[in-house]
């Protein structure tokens, strides 16, 4: 091991106050911040004077640079002996491709720690009033990401084996293929009826809460122009956005 030390920090899911009290810390004290687009930016105003930020997200416009390309920046940052801050939305081991970045830090012999963080999913529920689990209506919870190609066959989801699952689902990254999951779902024999909620900007001030059922979201969505970044929250337990919510009406 040499040199400086990575941390990977979940951001947590927009508001800036529901970043671990560590992340913050490790923000204040960095002498390089390395984050991604959606990262809320009022968090970089937490750095030290001198402390370089780069931006590596993805933007419309904006060169984003490729997962190889930020690997092997954060490596040669650790390696002038800086300490770097490696800010991720949500939390960086939920889709968010921080594992790899972990391995290739490994790989390299640089020291790093890994700062948990609010992931959407959780921040989508508590904001829109919605108890992901609930004693007689779901005991489980899934993450799924519904970025991958339904029609892919092998490797992909499996959507109708979710079907029928006693769980919650959510779907994070779906907007863009949401008739066909849902087309799926009720292939596997998820009742049409099946409560939804799309929770989009969750926890910031732009956030939008559509509730409806499986049959109809694809069509709700569309209607409401509701798109990125959003959770989609399949079961009956996000019924309860009705009467639980309480962010958007504040
Ligand atoms: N690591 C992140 C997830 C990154 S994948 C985490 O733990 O939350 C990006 C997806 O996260 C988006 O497509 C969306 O599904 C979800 N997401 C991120 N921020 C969100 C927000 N504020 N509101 C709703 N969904 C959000």
């Amino acid at each position: 091991m040499q040199g400086g030390v990575v941390y990977l920090v979940g951001a947590g899911p927009g508001d800036p106050d529901l970043i671990t009290v560590r992340g913050k810390a490790l923000i204040t004290s960095c002498d390089a911040l390395v984050y991604d687009y959606l990262v809320n930016p009022s968090l970089l105003d937490w750095t030290a004077e001198g402390c370089d930020q780069i931006c590596v997200g993805k933007r419309p416009g904006f060169h984003s640079r490729s997962q190889e390309e930020i690997a092997n920046l954060l490596v040669r940052l650790a390696r002038e002996g800086r300490s770097v801050v490696r800010l991720k939305g949500g939390d960086p081991f939920v889709f968010g491709r921080g594992g790899e970045e972990a391995a290739h830090l490994r790989e390299q012999n640089i020291r790093y720690e890994v700062v948990p963080a609010v992931t959407a999913a959780l921040a989508s529920a508590a904001y829109s009033g919605i108890p992901l689990t609930h004693r007689g209506h779901s005991s489980a919870l899934v993450f799924l990401s519904g970025h991958e190609d339904p029609d892919k066959g092998t490797g992909g989801i499996d959507w109708r084996a979710y079907a029928r699952l006693p769980a919650t689902l959510c779907l994070y990254m779906a907007m863009g293929r949401l008739e066909r999951i849902v087309a799926e779902l009720q292939a596997g024999g998820m009742a049409p009826g099946t409560p939804v909620a799309v929770v989009q900007w969750a926890t910031t001030p732009r956030q939008r809460t559509c509730l409806t059922t499986v049959e109809s979201v694809a069509a709700e969505v569309e209607r409401l122009g509701f798109g990125p970044p959003a959770v989609v929250i399949i079961g009956p337990v996000a019924q309860y956005a009705e009467t639980l919510g309480w962010f958007e009406e504040r």
